[in-house]
């Protein structure tokens, strides 16, 4: 027999084990995953911080896979705050052709930047400068 031979006759065997054993075959892989539990959802939660991006496109959230993020460090890369203390760390992306290119940020620092990124930071600056300045005459008014 050549080896070509015997590599088709064992997957021909294991097509037909895993036919007539279908339920038991099941049965094991759901035993496996609630012994395994903690470390098959730690390595699927790594392999999603590496590879996996949440975002946005076209108003709709989209999730890309198959990715090389920048690796991930302990610290939001632009305050340095770390976990716990900040809850997550994000991914920010700024070339859609090219979703490698990232920082790692904290909440705060993602917000920070996507309006720099968008332009919107001296609006929104402005804006929360003026109704700041409002709400404080209203109340120096109220307490005269
Ligand atoms: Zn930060």
């Amino acid at each position: 027999m050549t080896e070509k031979e015997t590599k088709e006759k064992k997957a021909e065997y294991d097509r037909r084990y895993r036919k007539t054993h279908r339920e038991a075959l099941k049965k094991r892989d759901r035993e496996y995953h609630i012994a395994h539990k903690e470390v098959l959802n730690t390595r699927r939660r790594e392999y999603f911080r590496a590879h996996a991006l949440k975002t946005t496109l076209n108003g709709r959230e989209i999730t890309v896979e198959g990715l090389q993020k920048r690796p991930r460090p302990n610290e939001c890369e632009i305050c340095g705050r770390t976990e716990p203390e900040i809850k997550i760390l994000q991914y920010h992306h700024w070339d859609d052709g090219n979703l490698s290119m990232g920082i790692w940020v904290c909440y705060f620092c993602h917000m920070a930047v996507t309006c720099y990124e968008k332009g919107w930071t001296d609006r929104y600056l402005t804006r929360y400068l003026a109704k700041k300045s409002e709400i404080e005459k209203s109340e120096a008014k109220e307490h005269v």
